[in-house]
């Protein structure tokens, strides 16, 4: 393929995607999900090569730039171990779950492997993986043997049935998986995530990191959790010595996954002794009807799911946000905590700061941040794209 000066530019920088719009030239035949694309320069010399797919606006992933290199299940292995060895501290932390190849960050666009302990969990976000899939498989069990790799496939794949060749959402692809709800450790806390049905791959890894902080600052603080999903914040808040946590989700599965975890760790002190509560219920509605009630506690975090998909939805992410955070401050006991992460990965850091923390003054109630974080070791960032996450912690007066 022959490309724009700009996509060339970006490129030998190492963007990671090819966009439709920037391909010059490519040959007659248009080509199948996952065939091997070349792209040259201006002067014909190799300039990168990846994986091509017709259907998506990124037209090809990209895999190795500058030298060529023979895409094969030694090169799969290499960019594998490459991954492993940047995490190979986690399971001496008591982290047994967590982001083995977070996809672009790590050389491999558009694939995801989550370790849930012995099970491995590969989603794909294109195509073009499915043809690769064996040798990818191949050069896995070269890396980390698992127990079993279950595939997941992003929302978009499933709805091209014609290209996926027999393969399914929840599939077994290696190995054998005797239950869909997988345990496995964080920090030490013990979780279970359902592999087959869970969002995104089961867990949320990414707030490993600020789940453990929210653990030093729970002692003695009653804790909401506002958009808990399965649990991950509350059980630290409790571990750290929260003596009451509420879970606040619309999902009740998963916050009966919430109170699954909580029986899991019952023998650790601080656990036992915290009373968790639970409320399936719209964030919104609930946090105003909290405050209705006189309802308060001493830390509240909210870690809303991603609100901007694309751009036209950033302004409306700004508001909700807003929203969010005068809510919250509704619940918040004078000297409280409060909590507010964002993974709207079109949202950046700086507006993001710039909408809560406004907001709380507006609320009469201004932030005094001590934190702002980000990504966990596991979680690096490749590109630009590839910083979503970003958490800040504050006292509130
Ligand atoms: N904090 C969690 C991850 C949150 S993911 C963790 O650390 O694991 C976002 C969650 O928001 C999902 O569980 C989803 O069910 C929930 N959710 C989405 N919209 C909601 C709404 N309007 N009210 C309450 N919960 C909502």
């Amino acid at each position: 393929m022959r490309v724009r000066p700009a996509a060339q530019r970006a490129l030998r920088q190492g963007h990671p995607w090819l966009f439709e719009q920037a391909v010059i030239q490519q040959p007659d035949t248009p080509g199948n999900p996952g065939d091997l694309a070349v792209i040259f320069d201006d002067q014909r010399r190799f300039l990168a090569i990846g994986l091509y797919d017709p259907t998506s606006l990124i037209r090809v992933r990209i895999l190795q730039r500058g030298a060529p290199a023979t895409i094969n299940q030694t090169w799969f292995a290499a960019q594998l171990a490459a991954a492993a060895a940047r995490r190979a501290a986690l399971p001496g932390q008591g982290t047994t779950g967590y982001r083995l190849l977070h996809g672009e960050n790590d050389g491999l666009p558009g694939l995801v492997i989550d370790r849930y302990d012995a099970v491995l969990v590969l989603k794909i976000y294109t195509l073009a993986w499915i043809p690769h899939l064996t040798t990818v498989l191949a050069a896995l069990a070269e890396v980390i043997p698992a127990q079993a790799v279950v595939l997941r496939l992003s929302r978009d794949l499933q709805r091209q049935p014609v290209w996926l060749h027999g393969l399914a959402d929840g599939m077994t692809l290696a190995g054998d998986l005797p239950d869909a709800a997988v345990r496995f450790h964080e920090n030490g806390l013990c979780f279970e995530a359902d592999v087959l049905r869970g969002q995104k791959t089961g867990f949320f890894f990414d707030q490993r990191e600020n789940r453990a902080r929210v653990a030093t600052l729970a002692a003695d603080r009653r804790t909401l959790n506002v958009f808990a999903y399965t649990g991950g914040f509350s059980l630290y808040a409790a571990s750290g010595g929260a003596p009451e946590v509420l879970s606040l989700d619309l999902s009740a599965p998963a916050l009966a996954a919430a109170v699954r975890n909580f029986e899991l760790n019952r023998h650790l002190p601080a656990v036992a002794a915290a009373t968790h509560t639970v409320l399936a219920a719209d964030a919104f509605d609930a946090l105003a009807a909290l405050r209705e009630r006189g309802q308060r506690f001493d830390l509240v975090i909210v870690d809303p799911p991603a609100l901007a998909k694309q751009e036209s939805e950033v302004n409306g992410a700004l508001r909700a946000y807003r929203r969010l955070t005068h809510l919250a401050l509704g619940v918040l006991e004078p000297a409280g905590t409060l909590v507010m992460a964002s993974c709207s990965s079109r949202v950046s850091a700086a507006d993001f700061y710039a909408t809560v923390e406004p907001a709380a003054v507006e609320a009469g109630r201004p932030l005094q941040p001590f934190a702002h974080s980000g990504h966990a070791v596991d979680h690096p960032i490749g590109f630009a794209e590839g910083a979503y996450l970003k958490c800040l912690f504050a006292t509130v007066r």
